[in-house]
């Protein structure tokens, strides 16, 4: 923005209060800026727009999550979700207009892959849920923590990912820190070591098994980079110490007789010893036509135990949301032509 705005004969500092006046006073035209010039304001409406992705629906369900479906000017549409907590508000933000990496427990994947997000239409999601938020009847809500754990897979994204995790650290933007937005991976490894020298955010991997036999069934991408390439990666992001780098959450969605046998968690005990790590277990969330089932509580608990015994912090993710299919794995937007997702993954292929 600096850039821009010196390109066209004017100060720097004209993008820092551009970006105050879109992200935190919540200007929806240029004419609302008024400590910018009346015809800059003039040439900035000829040559810009303020446009956020037009809400379709806004689900809520019983327990206070939020649902966004946001069209985006192509006609596709994505989903963005809000999670309220005692403590926090979390967003769940997508990536990409479906994804290619065709996970076989996730219905985003069964949706297929149609194109990458703008930088626009990801912190447009902020922006659309903040100001929705903020006018909540019910009282209003804050996101504090910001999670890419949307439709779509962030590193596969990466410039456009990237630029809108600046601004939502941005102080003259969102400001959240780096310990609170969170990006998730199924583990796209040379994205991750660009990841690891580009910036800090706090990381999440998406592991689901504790050897390649069944994690080649679950996440297909795990045929490309293997659990000890993945793992070998992981111990390099760390290595960058940084206070958002101390540890990797891995999520581990829990499929009944898939992966949720005492002998899955002792291998993943064992697989996971001296990484710095917390362990998120997800109970599997059903949609239609999946030939999964969720484990039993008394089997998330079995697993969580040994786990515990050997010393990892385990969560296991309350389910929210899951009345209006904004659960973990349920996101399925609209998405148009389908059918580009083998030229995607043809790129992963290539490297
Ligand atoms: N592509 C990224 C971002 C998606 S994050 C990644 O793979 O990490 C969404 C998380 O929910 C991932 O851990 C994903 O594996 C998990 N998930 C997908 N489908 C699910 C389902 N049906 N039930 C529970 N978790 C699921």
């Amino acid at each position: 923005m600096k850039a821009y705005f010196t390109s066209i004969g004017e100060k720097p500092f004209r993008a820092t209060q551009v970006i105050k006046w879109l992200h935190q006073m919540n200007a929806s035209s240029v004419d609302q800026m008024t400590n910018i010039s009346k015809p800059l304001r003039q040439f900035l409406s000829e040559h810009a727009v303020i446009r956020a992705p037009a809400i379709i629906m806004d689900q809520q369900s019983a327990d206070g999550t939020h649902k966004w479906l946001l069209r985006l000017d192509d006609g596709n549409a994505i989903e963005t979700v809000f999670i309220p907590e005692d403590d926090r508000g979390t967003l769940c933000v997508s990536s990409q207009v479906g994804c290619a990496l065709d996970c076989t427990f996730c219905s985003t994947a069964r949706q297929g892959f149609n194109r990458n997000l703008t930088t626009a239409e990801i912190i447009g999601q902020l922006w659309v849920a903040k100001r929705t938020l903020q006018a909540d009847p019910k009282g209003a809500r804050v996101i504090s923590n910001v999670v890419m754990m949307g439709m779509g897979e962030p590193l596969l994204n990466f410039d456009n990912v990237v630029d809108a995790l600046k601004l939502m650290m941005d102080d003259n933007a969102y400001g959240l820190s780096k310990r609170r937005v969170t990006l998730s991976t199924s583990g796209v490894l040379p994205a991750l070591e660009r990841l690891a020298e580009t910036m800090d955010v706090s990381l999440a991997v998406s592991l689901h098994a504790p050897n390649d036999e069944v994690r080649d069934q679950l996440v297909p991408l795990n045929r490309k980079y293997p659990i000890q390439e993945l793992l070998a990666g992981c111990r390099r992001f760390l290595a960058k110490k940084t206070t958002e780098r101390n540890h990797i959450t891995w999520e581990y969605v829990m499929l009944e007789g898939v992966n949720d046998q005492d002998e899955h968690a002792r291998q993943l005990a064992k697989l996971l010893q001296g990484i710095p790590s917390k362990i998120n277990l997800i109970p599997f969330n059903p949609f239609p036509e999946t030939r999964y089932k969720r484990s039993s509580n008394n089997r998330i608990h079995r697993f969580r135990d040994i786990l515990v015994e050997a010393g990892y912090t385990v969560i296991t993710r309350k389910t929210r949301g899951d009345d209006i299919d904004a659960a973990c794995g349920q996101l399925a937007g609209k998405v148009n032509d389908k059918s580009r997702r083998e030229i995607h993954f043809a790129r992963i292929e290539q490297g």
